[in-house]
């Protein structure tokens, strides 16, 4: 059985995360969505509300991809939580070069750790490429429209929680 772990830290889950979910379920039997915990970049929502969105996205994807997709809340190393669901491949989206100093380095580091887990770059549908959560919090926060961003479910979770 060929597993996947793709993660990040998800706050909130964006259309630019759900098209790199559906890429992702043509490569592996079963996807595992690691959602992490203690991310430095001091989310928005807490882990429960993140792991809430990335369920409710995942059961819709679940059932158009014909794939298993799990989320999986994690804060130790990501090469930990690899093995810790039995993935072989860790998924990553790639949007701009901005993303791909941090991802050469994480693969290498990664490497080092274990050789075995491969990981996988994938993009995003053009319309999709420029999202990012941080971003679309920001549009949020000033009352701009994120309908093109989000599903609408996590567009009125995001303005409930600006209030
Ligand atoms: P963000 O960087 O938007 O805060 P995450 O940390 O949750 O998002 O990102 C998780 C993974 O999803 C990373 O590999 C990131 O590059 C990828 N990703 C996020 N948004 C997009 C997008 N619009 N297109 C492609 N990949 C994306």
């Amino acid at each position: 059985m060929r597993i996947g772990l793709y993660p990040g830290t998800f706050d909130p889950i964006t259309l630019g995360h759900t098209d790199i979910i559906r890429r992702g379920c043509a490569l592996v039997d079963r996807l595992v969505i690691g959602v992490a915990v203690n991310t430095g970049k001091g989310p928005m929502f807490s882990l429960e509300e993140r792991v809430a969105m990335v369920e409710a996205e995942c059961a819709v994807l679940s059932r158009e991809t014909d794939t298993e997709i799990v989320a999986h809340p994690f804060e130790n190393l990501l090469i930990d939580c690899a093995h810790d669901v039995g993935a072989q491949i860790i998924i990553r989206g790639l949007r701009a070069v901005t993303d791909f100093e941090y991802e050469y380095q994480m693969v290498g580091m990664n490497r080092a750790m274990d050789d075995s887990v491969e990981t996988v770059f994938l993009m995003a549908e053009a319309k999709y490429q420029a999202i990012a959560s941080k971003l679309v919090k920001e549009i949020a926060k000033l009352g701009g429209d994120i309908s093109k961003f989000v599903t609408p479910s996590v567009q009125t979770r995001l303005l409930e929680k600006i209030g």
